[in-house]
C-alpha cells in the first residue's frame, strides 16, 4: 500500500464532508441522482472503516472512486443494461454497486441495486 504524503507530519487531516458532484456543480448537493446515490454510499463505506487512520481511509476512498472511471458506459453483471429503474430513487441509474475487491487488476463487476435485491 502506498503511503500518502500531504507534505507535514504536524497536520492533522478532518474529512468533513464528502460529496459527489459533477464538474459543473458546486454544491452542496448533486442535482443529479446518481452522484447523490454514490454519495450516500460514500458516506456508508467511510462510516465502515472509522476504525482507522483518517489517511488511509482517504486512501481507500480514492480506490473506491477510481471504480467508477466507467460510471456512464459500465452494464450491470446481471441484466446487461446500462440504465434500470433504481428501487429507492424511481430514477432511471446506471449500475452503481462496484466490486468490493479493489486489489484485483482486472475490471470490476457492476451491478444496479435493483438486480442485487432481486437474487
Ligand atoms: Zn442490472
Amino acid at each position: 500500500m502506498k503511503q500518502l504524503d500531504f507534505g507535514r507530519a504536524d497536520v492533522e487531516l478532518e474529512v468533513s464532508a464528502i460529496t459527489i458532484l459533477s464538474d459543473e456543480e458546486q454544491g452542496p448537493v448533486s442535482k443529479f441522482q446518481v452522484f447523490d446515490r454514490i454519495t450516500y454510499d460514500s458516506k456508508i463505506i467511510w462510516s465502515s472503516i472509522s476504525g482507522f487512520s483518517v489517511e488511509h481511509r482517504i486512501l481507500k476512498m480514492v480506490q473506491w472512486f477510481c471504480l467508477f472511471e466507467n460510471l456512464f458506459s459500465a452494464t450491470c453483471s446481471i441484466c446487461h443494461q446500462h440504465l434500470q429503474i433504481d428501487p429507492r430513487t424511481s430514477q432511471h441509474l446506471p449500475p452503481l454497486w462496484r466490486d468490493a475487491d479493489i486489489k484485483g487488476d482486472g475490471p470490476c463487476k457492476t451491478f444496479h441495486y435493483g438486480c442485487l435485491e432481486s437474487i
